[in-house]
């Protein structure tokens, strides 16, 4: 037994401090997890979780259309926003039991309030102290949005996910993961979508034939792409809507504006400078390879380390935490070709190397397919799939997996497995397909692209 109250105090019950948590307790570990908004945090909360519901919910518009080619008459029945929003919400309140039985049967005791770092191994508590031998931040992240004039009217992913109506017109500010999610979303359920990208095209980062083929779906779909343009002010006008100012383009008014500038790490208010953990120019809480902090004892993970933030990332460095410091087992999270998505309509999914991350390691050859799916043919949507295979010519391996279209998210997490065995070429080659399946289409790509 030590003099500390816990041998671990955890701050943040999201995906990665649960996990660490759960794990660090199975291990006899004393532990306590310290949380101020809702259990499960931003991804079961706030994030992927009741954003892929409202995908889900928003889908069937598409697929009432196009039941009509497949014989289906009565093909457009009613929506109502707050059934869904409603239905939603008891999810989460089930999710959120479940995380708190999750916890109490580890043995892990949860603390509501909200954290502060007091001492090398004390966290405060709305006036309490509690101390640990061993303490883990992982508080996260948060919206970040830019000085803009008016900026209080706009909403963000946290406030979208909540609305009581759903908007007429609805301008959605950033092109990154957040903000072609609720494009798709608003646009399938009926909104009026302008999406507003400083730069000329979405999804910087991903591969060009993923960021094309989306940017033209979302377009056939009536999403209005403002590329190159900057917001200049958002104004409130008397009747309740909102005028955007654009630089350079004509003011457009909506009902809502919703900013998905990115997220920044939740690192205010914590303490760091109290016991010194250092940050990084990003603000993020800097780490080593074992996601300790500039002070021994004291470790951090997921969003709020700014590293890759993603769900199953933030899990794994928490399960390498609990190896390392409980395991007697020093892990360092292994991050090369974590596959990821992107839930737009139609969703985009990948891992491995871009064309132009790969290009620039050496000679490269590259596998495109542009294709209609079958069900397409009778439903008569104009929509294309796209996939890409990306190998490295001296070695035969692929390095890089791409593909936008249904189900894409299903498909890649298998062939992540491939890429992460280190697959040739010749060995997806000798793969027989499932057919009539999109994905077969991975084992049948036989023309380099010029
Ligand atoms: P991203 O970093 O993905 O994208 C931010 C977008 O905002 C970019 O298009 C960027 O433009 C633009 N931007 C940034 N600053 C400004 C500014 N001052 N003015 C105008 N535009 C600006 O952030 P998100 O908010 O979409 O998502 C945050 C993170 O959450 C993601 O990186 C991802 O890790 C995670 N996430 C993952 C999801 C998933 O796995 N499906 C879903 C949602 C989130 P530019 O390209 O020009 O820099």
């Amino acid at each position: 037994m030590t003099a500390y109250d816990y041998d671990l105090i955890t701050i943040g019950a999201g995906s990665g401090g649960v996990r660490a948590s759960r794990m660090a307790a199975a291990t006899g570990a004393r532990v306590a997890v310290i949380e101020s908004l809702r259990t499960g945090g931003t991804c079961v909360m706030r994030g992927c979780v009741p954003k892929k519901l409202l995908v889900y919910g928003s889908h069937f518009a598409h697929d009432f259309e196009d039941s009509v080619g497949f014989g289906w008459e009565s093909a457009k029945p009613g929506f109502k926003w707050s059934n869904l929003i409603d239905a939603k919400n008891k999810e989460l309140d089930r999710l959120e039991g479940v995380y708190h039985n999750l916890l109490k049967g580890a043995g892990v005791e949860e603390i509501f309030g909200k954290g502060k770092l007091v001492g090398p191994h004390s966290v405060e508590v709305d006036g309490t102290t509690h101390t640990a031998e061993t303490i883990l931040i992982a508080t996260g992240g948060w919206p970040s949005l830019p000085d803009v004039p008016g900026i209080a009217h706009a909403i963000t992913s946290n406030e979208a996910l909540d609305l009581a109506e759903l908007p007429k017109r609805i301008a959605v500010v950033g092109g990154g993961y957040i903000a072609v999610e609720f494009a798709g979303i608003f646009n399938a359920l009926g909104s009026e979508v302008h999406v507003i990208i400083r730069a000329d095209n979405i999804l910087r980062g991903f591969d060009d034939a993923m960021r094309d083929g989306l940017r033209d779906e979302m377009t056939k779909k009536g999403i209005h792409i403002h590329s190159g343009t900057t917001v200049s002010a958002v104004v409130k006008k008397p009747a309740g809507d909102l005028t955007m100012q654009l630089d350079g383009a004509d003011d457009l008014n909506v009902d809502q504006v919703m900013y998905a500038t990115g997220r920044a790490p939740n690192t205010k208010d914590i303490g760091l400078e109290a016991v010194g953990i250092a940050t990084n120019s990003r603000g993020a809480i800097a780490v080593d390879d074992y996601s300790k902090t500039s002070i021994d004892h004291i470790y951090a993970i997921g969003d709020v380390t700014d590293r890759i933030n993603l769900t199953p990332v933030a899990l794994a460095e928490g399960m390498a935490f609990v190896n390392t410091v409980y395991g007697n087992n020093p892990t360092a999270a292994d991050r090369r070709n974590v596959a990821s998505a992107v839930f737009s309509q139609p969703p985009i999914a990948t891992v491995g190397l871009t064309e132009a991350e790969a290009a620039r390691h050496g000679p490269v050859d590259v596998y495109e397919s542009r294709f209609r799916n079958m069900k397409h043919t009778l439903s008569g949507r104009d929509e294309k799939s796209v996939m890409k295979l990306i190998v490295d010519r001296q070695t035969d391996r692929v390095v890089g997996c791409h593909m936008m279209g249904s189900d894409s998210p299903e498909i890649i997490q298998g062939l992540a497995i491939a890429i992460k065995c280190g697959a040739t070429k010749a060995q997806f080659d000798a793969t027989i397909g499932i057919h009539p399946t999109a994905a077969e289409e991975f084992v049948t790509m036989r023309q380099k692209r010029d």
